[in-house]
């Protein structure tokens, strides 16, 4: 066990991760997105489309047909859930498809591929395995990582700022007046301090803000209920020493940060290889110009916290380890004509440029890209008054079809980017309009996966060049 030890340790070293004594590599990717991005719809159709690879022609290794099996394993990580690939699957491809449930909390996949080596190495090695771990997670936890720079005091100054800002946050701080934090601590107040702030942050993730930290405040996954996700900002005040409301809910953010924050970074962050970050760019071109102004800021806290020496923290826990290649996705291109899908994936890069200045993220493995995992629609060109319009058809929720046009994305992205835009209600032009499909139902051919948009394209950058 000592010399493979060893040279486990060794090949690490070179950047190649190997499982167990066989010496596979492995690839442990990533995927996130704030809630309801398409995290789990993503993952399912990739595993899928991993297993049966008929649609998947723009993945090198599958294109070339060297990828000669793949099939899901126990994944390594015990302790952790495995993401529900099966349910998720047969949620989708049902005879009445519907979406999955989303990804709540952290899950783990793992898919291996029987590959045969490219190139040079093809006539004189066998073909080897490849693993795939996949690891879910909602985004909302990595902007937590801010909070490790911050002191409670800091936070709530900041938290309290941002509240005063957004309608979302009127009636939670108006609750606010009446408190008095050099009070002595009292755990009912303590609650329904937390039930108020937590209510805000829901109404503010629900207007299409997108910095709601804390993190397991939206998604608490096993941690419902726990003092340490029970506090919430308070103003700074006279005499608030030991006992004091105050006091405890600064020991309880000290907690949330030191039991809850730094765990997730040591555990999942800081052991994935690539990741992708999927936003849902098309639900804020909807919501209008704040939302985009919101997205582009959360883009930049999330390329941020893969920026090497970011955060002390951080920095002593990777050792020169970082996120090899990176992708921002803007999802559910589907709800687009194709004739509109470069201009998505234009503004998509131009906020990226934009995140990456912002985040001060230099290297050159960051891309942008349009896709859809899943595709619930058709293309359809209509004719009305006397021009043509480019529509997309798909099921609706209630049953039934409808035809959809969302408006016409702008060929260049700075009419959406521009800083006039930035501080504006609504776009001058009227809204994207925006639709909810109900997946398509499916009559899958036997060596096909799911449609998609360019999710293949995604794979290959994604780990293409590990196959
Ligand atoms: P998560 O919270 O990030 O796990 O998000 P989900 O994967 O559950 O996706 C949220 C919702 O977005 C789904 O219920 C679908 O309505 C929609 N969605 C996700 N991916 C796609 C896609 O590729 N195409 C379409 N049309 N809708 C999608």
């Amino acid at each position: 066990a000592g010399l493979a030890d060893g040279l486990t340790r060794g090949i690490e070293g070179f950047g190649e991760r190997v499982s167990g004594a066989l010496f596979e590599p492995v690839i442990r990717l990533g995927v996130t997105g704030l809630a309801r991005a398409g995290k789990t719809v993503f993952i399912t159709s990739l595993v899928a489309n991993l297993l049966d690879r008929g649609r998947m022609g723009g993945l090198a290794a599958a294109g070339e047909g060297r990828i000669l099996g793949a099939y899901l394993q126990p994944q390594p990580d015990v302790t952790l859930p495995r993401f529900d690939y099966e349910t998720h699957l047969a949620a989708l491809t049902g005879p009445e498809p519907r979406w999955p449930e989303s990804t709540r909390s952290v899950s783990e996949l793992r898919l291996s591929l029987r590959v045969r080596p490219a190139g040079m190495l093809a006539g004189m090695a066998g073909p080897r395995n490849v693993h795939l771990d996949i690891v879910d997670y909602p985004g909302e936890w990595l902007l937590d990582l801010a909070l490790l720079d911050k002191d409670y005091a800091a936070w709530s100054r900041e938290a309290l700022a941002r509240a005063g800002g957004r309608a979302e946050g009127a009636s939670w701080c108006k609750a606010l007046a009446g408190v008095d934090p050099a009070a002595a601590f009292d755990e009912g107040q303590a609650q329904r301090l937390a039930a108020g702030f937590t209510a805000y942050l829901r109404a503010a993730r629900e207007a299409g803000h997108a910095d709601c930290t804390p993190g397991r405040f939206l998604l608490p996954g096993d941690l419902e209920g726990a003092p340490v996700v029970t506090f919430a900002p308070l103003p700074e005040a006279e005499g608030a020493g030991r006992g004091s409301l105050r006091a405890e809910m600064a020991r309880r953010f000290e907690a949330y940060k030191r039991a809850v924050v730094r765990p997730f970074f040591r555990a999942h962050f800081a052991r994935i290889d690539r990741q992708v970050v999927l936003v849902d760019l098309l639900d804020a071109l909807h919501r209008g110009p704040l939302a985009v102004e919101e997205t582009r800021r959360a883009m930049a806290d999330i390329l941020g916290t893969f920026r090497p020496g970011r955060n002390a923290f951080l920095t002593r826990l990777l050792q020169g380890r970082r996120v090899e290649r990176l992708l921002f996705a803007a999802t559910k291109a589907d709800h687009l004509h194709h004739a509109q899908h470069p201009r998505l994936a234009a503004i998509m890069e131009a906020m990226l440029r934009e995140a990456r200045d912002r985040a001060q993220y230099a290297g050159a493995d960051v891309r942008g890209m349009a896709i859809a995992a899943l595709r619930a629609t058709v293309e359809e060109t209509r004719r009305h008054g006397g021009a043509e319009v480019e529509l997309v058809r798909g099921r609706v929720p209630g049953g039934g079809q409808a035809a959809f046009h969302a408006g016409e994305l702008p060929a260049d992205p700075a009419a959406i980017l521009s800083p006039a835009r930035a501080g504006a209600e609504a776009w001058p032009e009227g809204a994207f309009g925006s639709m909810r499909f109900a997946p398509a139902r499916l009559g899958l051919r036997a060596g096909e996966g799911p449609p998609h948009i360019r999710l293949d394209r995604a794979a290959q950058f994604l780990f293409g060049d590990r196959l």
